[in-house]
């Protein structure tokens, strides 16, 4: 059900920082743990 697949992507624990706990974005995904400032340090 369509409810169901939301229901999962809501619940989908957001990335954060390794560095600064900072959330990570999803097109930011290739960055791995660090978020976009950690990455480029
Ligand atoms: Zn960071």
């Amino acid at each position: 059900m369509l409810e169901n697949v939301l229901e999962f992507f809501r619940n989908l624990p957001k990335k954060n920082c390794a560095t600064c706990g900072e959330t990570i974005e999803e097109q930011h995904e290739c960055y791995g743990n660090h978020c976009d400032k950690c990455s480029n340090l």
